[in-house]
């Protein structure tokens, strides 16, 4: 069986020395060593100063759209994971949901203005599938009319635009370090702001509000990443850029086997920027089987891919019957929607799986 992702492992050595000190220590978690120790890890890395572990993206999301007091609506994607609609949601705002960019899938701004009011607090894009959205048209709207962008980033760790990380687009950022992503911490998050009034809030958020043992002058709720979480993140950063290389070849064995095929729909390579190589989405648009027959026949040799973004957030039954939850209002993302399938990838998928997968699709 071929799984669609398949998590990363450090070395089982590695892993069982960075936790060691545990053992002596006996702290497991309220930001302990570990958590301290990855945080600065994850500054360096990113080049981000203010930022704060969570124990994974959604409540880092949450957090962050609570620490900007948000009230009304943000502009968003339906094309994303559950969580970006829900966190807005969850929070008391309402989203406004704003079509895709056809070829990189990522909230188009060329339809962003006409979506502001009054009411409008945010703008939420998603870095879909690791490509960068358009940051730079998505900053000159949000500086015009003076609303905050944050960043689902979920997909977008190891991604650098020449040089300079995801991290460091909009007024804020959130990373996943979920099993499945490039880079995880066994579950875990990060909440990236500019400021450090912002990131006292998101300590505050994270950690019920307490300051000392007598001083608690913020509500608060939990959000800690423990200990055996961070030594693993501590671990994979190491392996990182080795995983991402790899993940690199299997990508470019794909692109070599589908590329130029009529019908199928590619990720782009963007100009400029460093690709973390997450997913390998392709899109069935006039190919001779539809996404949900080749779903089926790879589903025949116990191959999984994934039909990922599918549905889109804005038909969910739990938002059913809502005023502006209605894929027809995003038509590019409700095409996508029922065309694309992410296949397998992970850093060791053997050269052979990946043959014998496009062999499938293409026979
Ligand atoms: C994984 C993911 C999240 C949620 O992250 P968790 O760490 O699983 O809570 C949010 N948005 C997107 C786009 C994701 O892929």
């Amino acid at each position: 069986m071929i799984n669609v992702t398949r998590s990363s492992m450090p070395p089982f050595e590695e892993y069982c020395e960075e936790i060691r000190g545990l053992w002596d220590s006996r702290w497991l978690t309220n930001m302990g060593e570990k958590h301290q120790k990855l945080e600065q890890a994850l500054r360096d890395y990113l080049g981000c100063g203010s930022l704060a572990l969570h124990t994974n993206g959604h409540l880092a999301l949450e957090n962050l759209l609570e620490a900007f007091e948000l009230k009304g609506e943000i502009i968003t994607t339906p094309f994303t994971f559950a969580s970006t609609t829900h966190a807005i949601t969850r929070c008391g705002c309402t989203p406004v949901f704003g079509d895709i960019d056809p070829e990189s899938f990522t909230l188009d701004p060329r339809g962003i203005e006409e979506k502001i009011t009054e009411k409008t607090a945010a703008i939420l894009p998603v870095h879909v599938y690791g490509n960068l959205c358009d940051v730079d048209a998505i900053a000159a709207i949000g500086e015009k009319y003076h609303i905050p962008v944050i960043y689902d980033a979920a997909h977008a760790f190891g991604v650098f635009r020449r040089g300079v990380s995801a991290a460091s687009f909009g007024d804020a950022a959130m990373f996943s370090f979920h099993a499945t992503k490039v880079f995880h911490s066994i579950e875990g998050g990060l909440a990236v702001c500019r400021d450090e009034e912002t990131l006292r809030r998101l300590n505050d958020l994270k950690n019920f509000g307490i300051h000392g043992p007598e001083e608690v002058p913020y509500v608060g709720g939990n959000a800690k990443m423990n200990e055996f979480c961070a030594a693993m993140g501590l671990c994979n950063l190491r392996h990182l850029e080795q995983e991402i290389e790899k993940r690199r070849h299997v990508v470019e064995h794909y692109r070599a086997r589908l590329e130029g095929v009529p019908g199928l729909q590619l990720n782009p390579v963007q100009e400029g920027v460093r690709s973390n190589n997450a997913y390998f989405p392709v899109v069935f648009d006039g190919f001779r089987m539809t996404r949900d027959e080749v779903f089926a026949r790879l589903a025949e040799q116990k191959i999984n891919a994934r039909k990922y973004f599918y549905p889109l957030t804005n038909s969910f039954a739990c938002y059913a019957g809502k005023p502006g939850f209605d894929p027809a209002d995003t038509p590019v993302a409700a095409h996508v929607a029922d065309r694309v399938l992410t296949l397998p990838l992970y850093a060791d998928l053997a050269g052979e799986d990946v043959d014998r997968i496009c062999d499938i699709i293409l026979k």
